[in-house]
Order: C-alpha cells, then sequence, then structure tokens
C-alpha cells in the first residue's frame, strides 16, 4: 500500500537558494520540453503515425546548452518530463482536457517530485535527507509506518514562503479480517452547513475559530479586490489573504482529520451516499459549502482510516431515496422539497428532523447492502 505524509520543512538559507533554483529549473525544463512538443505536434497532427515517432525530449538534451541546470537535482528534472508525458497523454486520451500549459511563475506552485534511490532519501534526527540538499530540518508531527520504504517525495513552497514535503510511504497493510459488528455501524447524510448530520441525530459542526477565521478571510478578499493594480497596497494585501487563505486550509484538514479519526474509532461500519460532488456543485448552485469540498476530503480521510484499521466505509447508491424514505415506517414522500427541513410523515405521523431521518435510512441501508452481499 501507498501512503503520502507531509511535513513542514524549514531549509536553511542556503538550501532555501537551491530550492528557488530548483523549482525554477523544473518549470524551465517543462516549458522548454513542451515548447518543443507543440512545435513537432503542429507540424504532424494530421498524420498519426509521423507524431508517434517523435518522442518526448529528455531533460538532458538540454545540460549541455543550458549549464545551470546540473546544479540541480537531476530526478527533478526527470519527474519533469514524467509529469509533461502524462499530461501529453490525458491529452491524447480525452481531448476536452486541453493541450498542456506552460508553467508561469506567478500562477504555477513551487513544487518538484524527487525518488529515492538507494536510501539517499531519509530521515534521521528531525532532519531529512535530500539529493542535492543533504539534510534538512522537518517537523514529524505523526510516525511515518516502522516497515515503510520511502518511494518518492514532493517539496514544495507556499505563496507565503512556507515549505513542505510529501513523502511517499510504501507499506505492508495490517488488513486484518476484523469481524465487524454491524450493530456498531453509524450513517451520515451530507449536509451543505455542517458537513453531516449523523444517525444518531448529532451534527458534526465547524468549530466557531473555523467560522470567525472564514468571514475574516472574505473581508479581507473583498478589500484585496477594490485595491489598485499593480500597486504596492495590493501586493501587500495578497499576501494577507495568501497567509489566511493557509490558515483556514489548515484548521479545516486538521479538524477534518480529528473528526474522522474519532469515528473510525468508534465504530466498524460507516455508512455514506455515493454523491458527485462536481455535478452537485453545478447543478444545484450550492456554493462553496460544497465547493470547498471539505466532503470530500473527509471521505478520503474515512476511507484511508477505515481500511487502515480492516473496516469500512459503504457508499449507499445516488439512488436511494434517504430524505424521501420514513425510517420509521418506509412510506416515501415525493414531494419533498429542500426547504422542508423537518420530516412528518402523512402515513405514520412520525415528526424527525429531516437530516436525521436520512442519516438513519442511510445507516440501514448500508448495513442491509452488506449482508445481501
Ligand atoms: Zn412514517
Amino acid at each position: 500500500m501507498n501512503k503520502a505524509y507531509k511535513f513542514r520543512i524549514y531549509p536553511n538559507a542556503d538550501q532555501e537558494i537551491l530550492l528557488s533554483k530548483t523549482f525554477g529549473c523544473v518549470r524551465f525544463v517543462y516549458n522548454k520540453m513542451l515548447a518543443e512538443r507543440k512545435e513537432i505536434y503542429e507540424q504532424f497532427k494530421d498524420d498519426k503515425d509521423e507524431l508517434k515517432k517523435h518522442k518526448l525530449p529528455t531533460p538532458a538534451k538540454y545540460k549541455s546548452e543550458f549549464e545551470w541546470l546540473r546544479e540541480v537535482d537531476s530526478l527533478a528534472l526527470a519527474n519533469a518530463q514524467i509529469n509533461l508525458q502524462k499530461a501529453y497523454t490525458n491529452f491524447f486520451r480525452d481531448k476536452k482536457v486541453g493541450f498542456p500549459q506552460f508553467k508561469s511563475k506567478h500562477k504555477s506552485r513551487d513544487s518538484y517530485t524527487t525518488n529515492n534511490q538507494s536510501g539517499n532519501i531519509r530521515i534521521e534526527n528531525k532532519h531529512i535527507k535530500l539529493p542535492k540538499l543533504g539534510f534538512v530540518r522537518i517537523k514529524l508531527h505523526r510516525q511515518l509506518p516502522s516497515d515503510g520504504i520511502i518511494k518518492s517525495c514532493t517539496i514544495s513552497r507556499t505563496p507565503t514562503k512556507k515549505y513542505y514535503i510529501s513523502i511517499l510511504v510504501e507499506y505492508e497493510s495490517k488488513l486484518q479480517t476484523k469481524v465487524l459488528d454491524p450493530y456498531n455501524s453509524i450513517g451520515l447524510d451530507m449536509d451543505m452547513k455542517n458537513l453531516y448530520t449523523d444517525s444518531q441525530g448529532v451534527r458534526a459542526e465547524y468549530p466557531r475559530y473555523y467560522r470567525a477565521m472564514q468571514s475574516k478571510l472574505a473581508k479581507e478578499q473583498r478589500k484585496l479586490s477594490r485595491c489598485q493594480k499593480g500597486s504596492n497596497n495590493r501586493t501587500k494585501q495578497r499576501l494577507k489573504v495568501a497567509t489566511l487563505h493557509e490558515k483556514v486550509a489548515n484548521q479545516r484538514k486538521d479538524f477534518l482529520h480529528k473528526l474522522s479519526n474519532q469515528i473510525t474509532n468508534d465504530y466498524d461500519i460507516v455508512c455514506i451516499e455515493d454523491l458527485n460532488m462536481r455535478a452537485m456543485g453545478q447543478c444545484l448552485n450550492l456554493g462553496k459549502s460544497v465547493s470547498d469540498n471539505s466532503w470530500g476530503m473527509f471521505t478520503t480521510f474515512l476511507s484511508y482510516k477505515l481500511e487502515d484499521q480492516g473496516k469500512l466505509l459503504v457508499k449507499v447508491g445516488k439512488w436511494f431515496a434517504s430524505s424521501k424514505t420514513c425510517n420509521e415506517c418506509g412510506s416515501i414522500n415525493q414531494d419533498l422539497k429542500l426547504s422542508d427541513r423537518v420530516w412528518i410523515c402523512k402515513n405514520c405521523g412520525c415528526v424527525i428532523d429531516r437530516d436525521y431521518n436520512a442519516a438513519k435510512n442511510i445507516k440501514e441501508e448500508g448495513v442491509r447492502l452488506l449482508t445481501v452481499a
């Protein structure tokens, strides 16, 4: 099994310079290769066989002409080639994806990927050894699996000049054949405002500090939109907004990790609805709550955490009428509107919070699917 672990790193001044160079070189080589690729494509796009004969250029090709490329990690450049190849193949598989784009200094993310070859990447004494850079201080806020093997690392820099490393580790999954207790299960009904309501009737609520930070961010964003283009104030304000953005994103991630840990520890089976987030965001115009994709991130966390413990995430079909079915008597109300917050059953007369009713249905349907299978 492969899993990525992200940590903050603290390069020293020399390392920062080399990192800057590496980000630049990776972008440079990527754009060079792309320009060549583009030219060949334009020339032979109507002749597929001829086009196939032209392979993607390799970074080595530029090293004699641009000596300074030798200063940086050559694997970073090799990975730029692999990334471009991927983007190019994607374009051929689905033209809607569009031709790969040039990387711009301002809009593209500063990052590069390097690989572990015979132990040239390793963690020692609160430092991580990286090719060309040597030992960089790392904040290990969590343990890597003890039997894990580091496959590759992606080093990135945020607009506020913070450095992170994402370490891809391969390890033996301890998938125990755990006996799952269907009574130890929970259903989660996705909720626009509070992430979800569970089958005990409890809503997951974002912490208050998170909400406060969000409105602060919105305020600063409005301020930014009023700043004059190209002005000093705008540059300053942009940095302020970027800093807040990072804070909000980190807080959110932190909260989602804690919540998914808690659920994973407490339950054997977690049932959710199988939702297509992008389609939902578009057709219902549900706005920010869906588009910030907290739910997507949350279910990703849940999925791997449950798997790690030999537990289960069950997705209930999206056509299952979780909201429109009475959990008490099973009768269906097709006329239920999005604005109806309380479920009032016309058949049995029960009155219950709409999301609570839905979550109970999702749980029961999930457990049913398991016992059928
Ligand atoms: Zn009923």
